[in-house]
């Protein structure tokens, strides 16, 4: 019985792990955190039966023990919860799905309390990546991408012999916008926005996704995964969403990862890797698909994936800038208080001002968050 425990389950990728276990039936579920779903916590508590539970919020940790005082669950909260459930010694693997930076604290103590870590909150690795890779290497823990590229690529480079990739093609949607010009995207509401053409995901990440941010995370997160440089990765628009990602090596090669959307498939990959299990619904059918087709992506209307070129040459915490000025502006244009088109506008603005820390530790990365909220607070709101 492999044993996990989840930060974020009550969400998209956290409810889609849990479908796993439900399926294979080999994985014990031992821990689980999420942030103010008490009445999901308490359905996943009677199926699982974790031995810990995690809600952010102290008061609606106290509501969830008295609806579960029948069950013997420790139920704990706030960051010191977190930490909990990420170092709990039962565990082996921690699937980190949370949304934000709130992840960096918990990978890295569970990094060194020696679980092996399933990756998809990005951030992370965005904002910590310095930190976070060599700590994994030092523990000589695996970090296991579940972010569908990531798993594609890591996918591909199986069997590479120690090869190592002379490019990374990523490939992007291109999000619900894809063909528009800067004007029309100055009309576009939080509806339009959340109706992501390929995938089903939380509602920060389909954002992110329209706003093609998402994939600017994406190539940070890569450099860091694979330890390639900038010049190597490759974005490329591919609105089918059948090539999840691709290698190619020195001798012109490439080997890619082909699939339904469906991230059950990356998800369950790193938690049996190396092994592949069956799984459950769409097998992917060439001849229904017809045509696979690639373009370049508008990095002059879709700001986003430029800046997060920039912020990843600047390097130190300008990456961080750049998330954490991204968090705030999408959690504003989720609430109907600044335009879509301000999103990236914000981000700018926050990467301007920024105060340079060459090489920030976890302290200075949090403060660099702190202060990027500040300077926003300050001139937007
Ligand atoms: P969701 O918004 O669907 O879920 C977020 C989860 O985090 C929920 O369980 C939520 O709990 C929990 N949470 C929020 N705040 C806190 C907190 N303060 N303390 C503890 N838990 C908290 O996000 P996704 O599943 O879409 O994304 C999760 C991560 O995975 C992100 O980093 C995203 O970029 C990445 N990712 C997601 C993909 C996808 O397909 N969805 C694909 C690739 C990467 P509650 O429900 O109680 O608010």
């Amino acid at each position: 019985m492999k044993k996990i425990a989840i930060l974020g389950s009550t969400g998209s990728i956290g409810t889609q792990t849990l479908e796993i276990v439900r399926e294979q039936k080999d994985i014990r579920v031992v821990a689980i955190a999420a942030g103010s779903n008490i009445a999901l916590l308490e359905q996943q508590m009677r199926e699982f039966s974790p031995a810990l539970v995690s809600v952010w919020d102290e008061k609606k940790a106290s509501e969830l023990r008295v609806k579960t005082a029948d069950l013997k669950t420790k139920i704990v909260s706030g960051m010191e919860g977190l930490l909990e459930v990420a170092t709990l010694p039962e565990s082996e693997i921690l699937v980190t799905a949370i949304v934000g930076m709130l992840g960096i604290r918990p990978t890295i103590a569970a990094i060194e309390s020696g679980k092996d870590i399933a990756l998809a909150n990005k951030e992370t690795l965005v904002t910590a990546g310095h930190i976070i890779m060599p700590l994994a290497k030092k523990h000589g823990v695996s970090i296991l991408p579940v972010d569908s590229e990531h798993s594609a690529i890591f996918q591909s480079l199986q069997g590479a012999a120690g090869n190592r990739a002379a490019k990374i093609l990523l490939t992007a949607s291109g999000g619900p916008f894809r063909g528009k010009k800067r004007e029309e995207l100055s009309k576009i509401q939080v509806e339009d926005a959340l109706k992501h053409p390929n995938w089903v995901m939380g509602r920060k990440i389909t954002i992110d996704s329209s706003t093609l941010v998402n994939k600017g995370l994406e190539v940070m997160e890569a450099k860091w995964l694979f330890g390639v440089d900038l010049d190597q990765i490759q974005v490329v628009v591919h609105p089918q969403s059948v090539i999840h990602s691709a290698v190619e090596f020195e001798d012109g090669a490439v080997i890619a990862q082909l699939g339904t959307p469906d991230m059950r498939l990356p998800i369950q990959y790193a938690l049996y890797y190396p092994k592949r299990r069956n799984l459950s619904g769409k097998r992917l059918n060439l001849f229904e698909i017809g045509q696979l087709t690639f373009e370049e992506p508008d990095t002059d209307t879709f700001r986003g994936l430029a800046l997060a070129y920039q912020a990843m040459e600047r390097g130190g915490n300008i990456p961080t800038v750049y998330n954490a000025a991204n968090e705030k502006a999408v959690a504003l244009f989720l609430d109907r208080k600044i335009r879509y088109l301000e999103i990236t506008e914000m981000i700018e603005a926050c990467m301007k001002q920024a105060d340079y820390i060459s090489n920030p530790n976890v302290d200075e990365i949090l403060g660099t968050e702190n202060a990027v909220y500040e300077f926003i607070s300050g001139r937007w709101m």
